[in-house]
């Protein structure tokens, strides 16, 4: 099995409760940005350039608390910044997983092999490590030496102490994909369970930058992913990867992965950032979700992040014969 048995019974029960009550939002993972502050500062990131004059500012625990309790998604991705600098990070994982959410803790790694001591494992956890090639790559890109010894030190570690890994790279138009193929085996033996793969483009707060692929550029990159993903186990779902191979079209969904930090509900995106409202329901109801897309949007052009379109995939709103088969098997698998 791909994810826990009890992540997919939870999550297919939910989307079809919220079908049959005919619900047009249905939030699937919360994206919880406790803090901006991070111990990197890479040139690719969006989050320390946009909220510079903000850097200090962090949610406290009942914000957070209450923030998952509004939105109501039975998935929490806590990121940031970097969450394993956020001060309460322990007592907010902990809590998390008392309020019967999935957590996946996205981490730089720097932290986590002394981290991965005081966190609990639990099935319901789940350590997602951003890594972006092997060593001399990703010291690179993350513009630190030693950065991936530091995150390997640290998968081992929380492997030995139980708990579930996974590892999240972003392919540039640099990226070689044999060495990607060749890192996942590498972390395979290290004990990572799965591999999300996301492709980088510009938006507003990065610019515009080398590394940075158009819609073109990513079906080039992603045409041989089938190799793959035969080889390794991938986060990312078959509908995804085919819209990333340019197979298919596929409806931007931002409202199923809404985004709350120290501003507030993040409007329309992860990505972009219009306005911040108060509350969950002020971002759904006050957000124009249909003028965002490609074709809608010129900031959206090149879009294909994860969280803008995995809901898509999941939800099946662009559904296509075969693709519950697909999507069963891809879970089983
Ligand atoms: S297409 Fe991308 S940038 Fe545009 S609203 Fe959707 S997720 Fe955001």
């Amino acid at each position: 099995m791909r994810f826990p048995i009890g992540l997919s019974a939870s999550l297919t029960a939910y989307i079809l409760r919220k079908k049959m009550a005919r619900e047009k939002f249905v939030p699937l993972v919360l994206m919880l940005e406790p803090l901006f502050a991070c111990n990197l500062n890479c040139s690719t990131c969006g989050r320390i350039r946009e909220y510079k004059d903000h850097v200090s500012e962090m949610m406290s625990l009942d914000d957070c608390f209450g923030a998952v309790q509004e939105c109501g998604a039975p998935v929490v991705s806590v990121c940031g910044g970097e969450p394993l600098i956020y001060p309460h990070i322990i007592e907010l994982i902990n809590g998390l997983i008392e309020m019967q959410k999935y957590v996946y803790l996205c981490t730089n790694g720097l932290r986590l092999a002394e981290m991965a001591d005081k966190l609990t494992s639990s099935r319901k956890l789940q350590l997602n490590v951003h890594i972006d090639g092997p060593a001399e790559v990703h010291d690179i890109v993350v513009e630190k030496a030693g950065a991936y010894d530091a995150a390997v030190r640290g998968i081992e570690n929380a492997v030995g102490r139980g708990f579930k890994v996974s590892v999240n790279t972003t392919v540039c138009k640099q990226t070689d994909m044999n060495q990607i193929d060749e890192l996942m085996g590498t972390l395979s033996r290290l004990g990572v369970g799965t591999f999300m793969l996301s492709p980088a483009y510009s938006y507003e707060a990065v610019g515009d930058k080398e590394c940075f692929m158009n819609r073109d550029d990513v079906h080039e990159k992603f045409k041989d992913i089938d190799t793959i993903a035969q080889r390794h186990q991938l986060a990312d779902t078959p509908i995804y990867l085919e819209f990333l191979k340019g197979e298919r079209e596929l409806t931007c969904t931002a409202w199923g992965n809404p985004t709350r930090n120290a501003m507030g509900w993040r409007s329309p995106c992860y990505l972009i950032a219009d306005k911040h409202f108060d509350t969950y329901n002020e971002l759904i109801d006050n957000t124009n979700w249909d003028s965002f897309g490609a074709g809608k949007d010129p900031r959206c052009k090149n879009c294909m992040v994860h969280c803008g379109f995995e809901p898509t995939a999941a939800l099946m709103i662009n559904r296509q014969p075969g693709d519950i088969t697909k999507m069963m098997r891809w879970q089983l698998g």
